[in-house]
């Protein structure tokens, strides 16, 4: 069965691919390598000894989204390329409104044109915003507080008017909860640009000693510890997410909604401390004032997608560290090294 797979040179994307492959299916990737680097799909072909077909482009570009689509035989599209920064969304919302709603329907227009009707797409538990209550099921309400959630938002409700309106489609939206860590080998993970805004690449930097000190968005949250509390999830568990999803609902009309998370919530402290005993190392940090915008918990209630998918996420705080760990020490300078 083939796939085209939209950002797939990313970070969640490179990880899914992995699975993707070694479960047999034939992909492509397009990606305009806005946020990752060509050598994410060599060590994908290199960790699991298969081939993918890589094209280097623009989903904003319809025309040739349209002409990729026509000319291979796909059965679904997996769909995660997009902007993903909170912070640069409030700076430069136009930005992220064109790449990730109008990019959404510029792949929704060549899709149609192609009669490829199975998409999955990446959201995100943003879509929650400030929750009243946790765990939280797929019905709790939605809302936004910065355009990188309205967006994700947005896309929601775009794919499910379309498939609304035209019975053929099989719309998957997969809310993901906080993905972390990296695959076993250490040959791919994250690798932000910058200093990385997420608490898990920043605790990485801070052990290899590229940032002196863990910086705490406050310490007052109504938690245990009074810091935020957030549902981690292994980024090779949430990639299996993605196989389940296919394997269910390809060709299977309808809209269909899951969380991807496991059920349970961990504190900034607690994430410190864990990370701090798999590099063996210290990991310094201070309490600042609280970041605008935060929440103060959020975890998922994961029921649905375990009736549904027979998937739950098995890998735990251990394999998430440990494994970040690996691919931090490996390549401090991510995909430079
Ligand atoms: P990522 O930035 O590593 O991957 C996204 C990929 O999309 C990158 O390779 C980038 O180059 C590519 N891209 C961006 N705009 C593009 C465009 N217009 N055309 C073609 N390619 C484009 O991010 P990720 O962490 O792998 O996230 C994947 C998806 O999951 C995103 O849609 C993101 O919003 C969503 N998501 C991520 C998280 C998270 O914490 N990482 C949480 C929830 C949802
Ligand atoms: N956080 C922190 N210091 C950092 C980055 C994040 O204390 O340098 C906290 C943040 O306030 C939140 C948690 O870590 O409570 C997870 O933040 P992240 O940005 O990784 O994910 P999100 O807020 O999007 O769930």
């Amino acid at each position: 069965m083939k796939l085209l797979i939209t950002g797939g040179a990313g970070y969640i994307g490179s990880h899914t691919c992995v699975e993707l492959l070694e479960a047999g299916y034939e992909l492509v990737v397009i990606d305009n390598l806005s946020n990752s680097k060509r050598a994410s799909l060599d060590r994908v072909m290199e960790i699991t000894g298969q081939r993918l077909t890589f094209v280097e482009g623009d989903i904003r570009d319809t025309s040739s989204m349209t002409s990729l689509l026509k000319a291979h035989s796909f059965e679904a599209v997996i769909h995660f390329a997009g902007l993903k920064a909170v912070g640069e969304s409030s700076r430069l919302p136009v930005n992220y409104y064109d790449h990730n709603v109008g990019g959404t329907i510029s792949l929704l227009k060549a899709m149609q044109a192609a009669e490829v009707y199975t998409l999955i797409f990446s959201s995100s538990a943003t879509v929650y915003g400030d929750p009243e209550t946790v765990p939280i099921t797929e019905s709790a309400p939605l809302s936004a507080t910065n355009p990188y959630g309205w967006s994700k938002l947005m896309v929601e409700q775009v794919l499910s008017d379309l498939q609304a309106s035209d019975d053929r489609w099989s719309v998957t939206l997969l809310r993901y909860f906080n993905p972390v860590g990296a695959h076993q080998s250490g040959l791919i993970g994250e690798d932000p640009n910058g200093i990385p805004n997420n608490l898990l690449p920043y605790i990485s930097q801070v052990a290899i000693g590229k940032l002196s000190h863990l910086r705490v968005f406050g310490d007052d949250y109504p938690t245990l510890d009074g810091t935020g509390v957030r549902d981690y999830i292994h980024v090779v568990d949430l990639a299996l997410g993605h196989l389940a999803a296919l394997k269910r609902n390809v060709h299977r009309p309808g809209r269909h909604v899951y969380n991807l998370g496991t059920g349970k919530g961990y504190s900034v402290l607690e994430m410190r401390a864990a990370f701090e005993q798999a590099a063996e190392r210290p990991i310094p940090y201070e309490v600042v004032a609280r970041r605008p915008g935060d929440i103060a918990a959020c975890w998922a209630d994961p029921s649905l997608a375990m009736q549904e998918l027979s998937w739950s996420a098995v890998r735990g705080l251990e394999d998430m560290t440990i494994d970040g760990w690996r691919w931090q020490s490996r390549s401090p300078n991510g995909y430079e090294d």
